[in-house]
């Protein structure tokens, strides 16, 4: 149920409706926004459903939340969330770039690797310390010691970092070391490690099953929002299809879709959605013209030799074209700051 308060509500007001709702045994989550004050409710719809609630001071109306994601909704929160990762500000006005290797590939390299996504203009880092590979045989990542070296190359370029976690008992130490933890499109159903990651104060990318409908997405980010982290990032990065052309089907027709239902920013993943590193680039334009935020990209100076996913990272020239050309369109979408 969401709880509409009136323009002039005081914080007394707020505080009194909160409690009310709290001795009820029900969980209210506030929604402070620009215009309006939401308190969402949630618990036993019975209970709720019987409340006086427009008897009390400062509350202006009640109506049922339609859908079955409440607090990622943009019925609860009709503001935009902005995530503001160390000063990079993801769902704002900007179109924020974040790039690096699939996998970390020692201290050296990881540095370097960073080195260059800062001189090709991009916001943020990534790179995976702990890879989920299809086969048990592949490189599987360098583990705790990989985290070291990203926080390294944060050290070295200011940059922020991003990284998967892939078990819920790693979640506290990669929360140490690095900006933003991503969950993976194999784990976007991993319910116990998105519970766990709802309870961190850091940011989570979360990325698109990558044979889930979009209200399973959502649905996952719930889970995050409903420990109380409400720092969520959605990361479309294509879908399984038919099609065998490309490693995903382009899943770009989405975007419009959750930035109309969610508050959430998107931040969306064209490297794994096309598999090939020539139509990174054209698949990077297609999300960010739909509405996206911001792109992730995997880029290695030579991507020849990167440890996993060589055949869709672009190199260094590709990078630079690449935020050279999101720049431009940005104009065009009136996307800039
Ligand atoms: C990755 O970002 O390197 C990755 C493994 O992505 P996904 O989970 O989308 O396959
Ligand atoms: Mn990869």
């Amino acid at each position: 149920m969401l709880i509409v308060l009136k323009h002039d509500v005081t914080k007394d007001e707020i505080d009194h409706i909160v409690e009310k709702i709290k001795s009820l045994k029900l969980e209210p989550h506030v929604s402070t926004g620009i215009q309006r004050t939401i308190i969402t409710v949630m618990g036993d719809e019975d209970v709720i459903r019987e409340l006086p609630l427009t008897a009390i001071a400062g509350v202006e109306s009640v109506k049922p939340i339609l859908k079955p994601f409440k607090l990622v909704s943009r019925e609860t929160h009709p503001d935009r969330t902005v995530v503001d990762v160390g000063g990079v500000k993801i769902g704002g006005s900007k179109i924020i770039v974040i790039a690096g290797p699939c996998a970390v590939e020692g201290e050296k390299e990881v540095v370097e690797h960073a080195i260059m996504v800062k001189k090709a203009g991009a916001d943020m880092f990534r790179a995976g310390s702990y890879k989920p590979r299809t086969s048990p045989y592949s490189f599987q990542g360098f583990g705790p010691e990989g985290l070291k070296y990203l926080a390294a190359a944060r050290e070295a370029t200011g940059m922020p970092v991003v990284t998967e976690v892939m078990d819920p008992r790693d979640v506290e130490l990669v929360a140490s070391y690095v900006d933003v933890l991503q969950i993976g499109t194999r784990n976007m159903q991993n319910y116990n490690l998105l519970k766990e990651v709802g309870k961190i104060d850091k940011p989570v990318l979360l990325k698109r099953g990558m044979s889930s409908t979009v209200n399973e997405f959502l649905m996952s980010a719930e889970y995050i929002l409903s420990q109380g982290n409400k720092q969520v990032i959605l990361c479309p990065r294509g879908i399984r299809t038919f099609e065998d052309v490309t490693r995903n089907t382009l899943d770009a027709g989405v975007v419009p879709i959750i930035k109309q239902w969610s508050h959430l920013p998107v931040v969306a993943d064209p490297s794994h959605a096309m598999g090939i590193k020539d139509f990174v680039l054209p698949a990077a334009m297609a999300y960010v013209a739909a509405g996206a935020d911001g792109i992730m990209v995997e880029a290695h100076p030579n991507p020849e030799d990167a440890f996993s996913d060589g055949q869709q990272t672009i190199d260094s020239a590709q990078l630079i074209a690449l935020v050279q050309k999101l720049g431009k369109l940005a104009q065009v979408i009136e996307r800039v700051e």
